[in-house]
């Protein structure tokens, strides 16, 4: 370049000029072309038709061409070491030849056809399906392919051929139907029904279990189609439940009635649990069961156990009032045969007298202990709770028991450790276990045989236990004896009177002074021990005059006495009795009647039944107590029932006392000889 001195590419044209005249050369002549720009664009050119050839070289698909003349003139690396791996030489090659190499007849023919139809016509051709087995390789191939007719160098014709081998997409989709087809057969076979969502709460899909249990078109119920199978009156919550479920893309399970396809609503379970991809909630998956007949049956059990508890309950308060009921003819009875006794008549009388009482007092054993299981049972038993001497319980329950065990012929061992132990509790009930658990011994155990008390200490329990070298207990009845009505099945206990339920108010009484029973036996005449754990309570404050002592009957001196009770034999018992006694006494059948002989009679003493026609025994206490002269009368109740609640409410009316029927005959002397003196 002349100006910038830089070598330039230039186009240097030499002309020799000729003289027109002579026609000989005279001069040269030149034309120099700046080539700089043109240059720049062939490299380009070239640049880009090298990159676009690379492009095509490298491409993933295969591309070939093939001339008019069918031969193969190019092909691209994807086809090379792909498609004609095995084909050699190739370029330059016929393609009929190269495809008989490659396939099959007629597949190959086929597919010359097709090139040589392309190459006439200029159609452009489309294969999306050729799966064919492989002549040279001997294996199946699938692959996508078109052609294009192009025009070629030289203008003459050609068709290029473009495929991608799809032999392993056609395989996952193959792996994808088969798992899809697994998935449905085994949803259709499976005896729930089921049912995808999407993450907006859509259903995609339902089996076919779905469309036969409700007999609806199939397809019909995806979306949320499905609530129309639903009973009217479940759609709505079932509905609610779902999208809340949905919502908080949580678990959840609706009971339905669902439209069976002959009309009939069956109860039904819907259980879904939600699903999710890489961590992202993708709907739920869920199964619809039809519980019907089990929910029927699960009703129809509740409907059962209901009418059986209260069958129970009925029973149970069944027994109380036959428990109540039957002592009322037993305080008579009583009365009565002390009476005889007191009247002192001896011999043949006397023994039968003895005789009738030993079985009273069994039968009011027996008549006590159901009342009592009653309300064990029944949750209506009251504690009359102090600080309890447990020597003290001991001594009660053995006083009670001794005649019973001496009977029998058993010796009776008792060891009862050295200092007090206290508890807290009911003196009476805890000398009721201990002398149940004692009487049982008794019972259970052979003439002549041994029976041991013995009571310690374990830290903070206090321990007793009851033991007899008897008919001992099978070890499979050890826990079963503490059930009610429970007895072990032997001859021998038929003949010792028994209802079963003695060891069932131990556990029951044990149990409400936070302690526990349990029974020990080696096996059948291997003896039995009873052992009883009771929580040791501190010992009380000196000030605390708790007197659980049994107390002497002291012989109380002459009082007029006034017996009220609408069972005529029972005032009547009750009055001759306090006669012997030395009393003067007077009876009234009713409330009112008692009322009036209250004020005529002026009693130091009045014994009251509270189950009275006209006027009730709280209502006569009342009266009495209104009127000046009634006052200072000591007014006594008898009931049958023994409750705190009872002894409360006769106290608010007015009584002094209040003694439970069959009143003990100790008992009333007892309660006569603490009263302040008789007044003329
Ligand atoms: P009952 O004595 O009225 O049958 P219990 O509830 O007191 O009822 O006792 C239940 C059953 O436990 C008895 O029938 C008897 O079979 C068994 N049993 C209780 N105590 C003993 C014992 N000391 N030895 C052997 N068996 C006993």
């Amino acid at each position: 370049h002349f100006k910038t001195g830089a070598a330039i590419p230039v186009l240097y044209d030499l002309f020799r000029v000729d003289d027109p005249a002579t026609g000989r050369p005279v001069n040269f002549a030149t034309i120099t072309r700046d080539l700089t720009e043109r240059k720049r664009l062939e490299a380009e050119r070239e640049g880009t038709q090298m990159t676009l050839a690379a492009v095509v070289e490298r491409c993933p698909f295969g591309i070939y061409i093939v001339d008019d003349e069918f031969r193969i003139t190019d092909m691209n690396e994807g086809s090379r070491k792909g498609a004609f791996a095995n084909v050699r030489p190739v370029i330059g090659r016929p393609f009929d030849e190269a495809m008989r190499v490659l396939w099959p007849e007629p597949v190959a023919a086929d597919v010359i056809n097709v090139f040589r139809h392309t190459l006439a016509t200029g159609e452009p051709y489309y294969s999306r399906d050729f799966v064919k087995p492989r002549a040279d390789i001997g294996q199946t191939e699938g692959y996508e392919w078109e052609l294009h007719r192009v025009t070629m160098p030289s203008s003459r014709r050609g068709v290029v051929c473009y495929y991608y081998d799809s032999t392993r997409l056609r395989e996952a989709e193959e792996k994808l139907r088969e798992s899809e087809a697994h998935f449905r057969s085994m949803t259709d076979n499976s005896p729930v029904m089921s049912w995808v969502t999407d993450a907006t709460g859509s259903c995609l899909y339902l089996s076919k279990r779905w469309y036969e249990f409700t007999g609806r078109p199939g397809g019909s119920d995806e979306g949320f189609g499905w609530l129309g199978a639903v009973h009217p009156d479940d759609a709505a919550s079932s509905r609610g439940v779902f999208l809340d479920a949905n919502g908080r893309q949580a678990p959840f399970a609706i009971d339905y009635r669902l439209r069976r396809h002959d009309g009939e609503y069956r109860w039904a379970v819907d259980a879904a649990l939600p699903r999710s991809v890489g961590g992202v909630f993708q709907g739920f998956v869920g199964c619809v069961f039809d519980v019907h007949d089990r929910k029927l049956l699960e009703e129809e059990l509740r409907h059962a156990a209901d009418e059986l508890s209260k069958a129970d309950r009925r029973k149970d308060e069944f027994l109380a009032t036959l428990a109540h009921e039957l002592r009322n003819p037993l305080a008579p009875i009583r009365n009565g045969l002390q009476a005889i006794r007191m009247a002192g008549v001896g011999g043949a009388v006397e023994k039968a007298r003895s005789m009738m009482d030993r079985q009273l007092t069994q039968l009011v054993r027996l008549v006590d202990d159901l009342l009592d299981i009653s309300r064990v049972t029944s949750g209506k038993l009251q504690l009359r709770r102090g600080r309890v001497e447990l020597g003290a319980v001991i001594d009660a329950a053995v006083e009670a028991s001794r005649p019973v065990v001496e009977q029998a012929g058993h010796e009776l061992a008792v060891a009862v450790p050295g200092g007090p132990v206290w508890l807290d509790g009911d003196h009476a009930r805890l000398a009721q276990v201990v002398s149940n658990l004692l009487n049982n011994s008794a019972k259970y155990t052979p003439r002549g045989g041994h029976v041991s008390l013995t009571v310690g200490r374990d830290g903070e329990t206090a321990v007793v236990s009851v033991k007899d070298d008897g008919i001992g207990i099978p070890p499979a009845m050890l826990e079963a004896v503490f059930q009610m009505f429970t007895q072990v099945d032997r001859t021998l206990e038929k003949t010792t009177g028994g209802l079963g339920i003695g060891l069932s108010l131990v556990k029951g009484l044990v149990e409400m002074h936070g302690g526990t029973v349990e029974a020990r036996s080696g096996g059948e005449g291997l003896g039995s021990e009873f052992v009883v754990r009771l929580p040791v309570a501190p010992a009380p404050a000196p000030s605390d005059g708790s007197d659980n002592s049994g107390g002497e009957a002291a012989t109380p001196g002459p009082r007029r006495i006034l017996v009220v009770d609408d069972n005529a034999d029972a005032a009547d018992s009750l009055a001759e009795l306090l006669e012997l006694l030395g009393n003067e006494v007077r009876t009234a059948y009713d409330g009112e009647a008692g009322v009036r002989a209250a004020g005529e009679f002026r009693p130091a003493v009045i014994l009251c039944d509270l189950g009275m026609p006209k006027v009730n025994g709280y209502e006569a206490a009342r009266r009495v107590r209104a009127e000046p002269w009634g006052k200072g009368m000591v007014l006594v109740a008898l009931t049958g029932w023994g409750q705190d609640g009872d002894r409360r409410k006769t106290s608010e009316a007015g009584f002094d006392h209040h003694l439970v029927k069959p009143v003990e005959f100790a008992a009333l002397t007892k309660l006569l000889a603490g009263l302040p003196a008789a007044t003329a």
